[in-house]
């Protein structure tokens, strides 16, 4: 569990580490790099700083926070104030927090703990060769004993072949791209997709006047209303299971994530009532297009005006010129460790170690994990270990 920050704490966090840090003809040197500063780079760094170990996080967007400010405006998380927050500052909102509400409590965070983090800069090509790894941004490059690459795992659409079939006068767009209803077109949405994302649009689209179609496989929901007593009474028993009892480790915890790779998670906040009540009509797959429209899997063709694909999105490890990656294109990596090359690890990808590993509440253990092992690696890369505090 994450401990609470004491004054002590606070100040041994804010203290500034001794940074082994050379300068290698234009190559800044450090020992740890975390690539990204969303939740889980600033995590880690939380985590590094406390070990007085030196380190840097390069963020490719220029304020801390700006992957939740991109997502659509009504976005609100499902995880309330304690499971949104991150180890030694609570977020402080009343409730499950909006969108923009996590967006500043992260910029608040990397404030607070005093986080190198250098924004506004994109790492695009990781390589390693001998004793350190080169790490080029769109502005420098840097050297590294090693990388935590901590960029987050919905960073690319994905979108069906199909989509380029559809006539050109459908408007289309991503989840990841929606913001607010003034995006659709008039006329009828299919939003194609009914997982947690897809039913927040869908709902939002049938509220704005628009006759909406959501397609897709049910993926199973939470029976209970999250705001609702039995929810609240519910919500620690759930992420209990989510961060201990559904892990690699156990067969419980293995089926769950094959059934989640190929069904999408189960809907958390909205549930089929609802969007019965909404009047939006539920249909099958889109098994294909015809004369430009899609059709579902019981033959109905839809004239819609909009398309919402909400079919999910991926990590973006495309600047990893490195062969760490199984078939199916994910990292080799044991609870977040690359099996491949020593001293680079993984954080925030989806069931790292366990169901909550791509949820905030996950990346504290799993962070923890990390540096314990890369504590373990001290002989990784030729810069002088600096002498470590014992991490909680
Ligand atoms: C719609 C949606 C709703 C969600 N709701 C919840 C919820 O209610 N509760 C919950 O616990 N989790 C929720 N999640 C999961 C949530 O995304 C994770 O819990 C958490 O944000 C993961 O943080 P992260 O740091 O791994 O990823 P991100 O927040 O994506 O941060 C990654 C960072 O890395 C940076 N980066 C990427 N590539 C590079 C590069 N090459 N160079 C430099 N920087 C780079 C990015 O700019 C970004 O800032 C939701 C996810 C989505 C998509």
């Amino acid at each position: 569990m994450p401990r609470r920050t004491t004054p002590g704490d606070a100040k041994q966090i804010q203290q500034p580490t001794h940074q082994s840090r050379a300068r290698s003809g234009r190559s800044e040197r450090f020992r740890t790099i975390v690539v990204g500063g969303g939740a889980a780079g600033l995590v880690m760094g939380y985590y590094l700083r406390r070990a007085g170990e030196p380190f840097l996080i390069v963020e490719a967007d220029p304020r801390v926070g700006d992957t939740w400010r991109r997502h659509y405006d009504s976005l609100r998380l499902f995880s309330r104030p304690r499971y949104a927050s991150l180890p030694g500052l609570r977020i402080g909102t009343r409730d499950c927090p909006t969108a923009a509400e996590m967006a500043d409590y992260l910029e608040r965070y990397a404030d607070h703990f005093d986080l190198p983090v250098r924004a506004g800069e994109q790492v695009t090509r990781l390589t390693c060769h001998g004793d350190a790894f080169t790490l080029r941004t769109d502005r420098r490059e840097y050297l590294a004993d090693r990388v935590v690459v901590a960029a987050g795992a919905h960073r690319r659409p994905i979108i069906p072949a199909i989509a380029t079939t559809l006539d050109p006068q459908v408007r289309q767009l991503h989840s990841l791209e929606y913001r607010r209803p003034d995006q659709l077109a008039a006329g009828e949405v299919l939003v194609i997709g009914a997982g947690n994302s897809g039913t927040d649009i869908a709902l939002e689209a049938a509220a704005t006047g628009h006759r909406t179609w959501l397609a897709g496989r049910h993926p199973g929901q939470i029976p209970v209303e999250l705001d609702s007593p039995a929810g609240r009474i519910g919500t620690p028993v759930m992420m209990f299971m989510f961060k201990h009892v559904f892990t690699q480790r156990t067969p419980m915890g293995r089926a769950m994530r094959d059934r989640d790779r190929d069904h999408g998670e189960p809907l958390v906040r909205n549930k089929l009532a609802h969007l019965d009540a909404a009047g939006i009509n539920r249909v099958g797959r889109i098994v294909e297009v015809r004369d430009g429209r899609p059709v579902t899997d019981d033959g109905l063709v839809l004239d819609v005006a909009t398309v919402v694909w909400c079919t999910g999105s991926r990590p973006d490890h495309g600047w990893l010129d490195l062969p760490v990656f199984d078939d199916a294109g994910r990292p080799r990596q044991d609870r977040g460790v690359s099996t491949d090359v020593p001293g680079l690890c993984f954080l925030g990808l989806e069931f790292q170690f366990a169901a909550a590993s791509g949820t905030i509440q996950g990346l504290d253990r799993d962070a923890r994990y990390l540096l314990r092992r890369l504590r373990t690696q001290a002989d990784v890369g030729n810069v002088t270990p600096v002498p470590l505090r014992r991490a909680a």
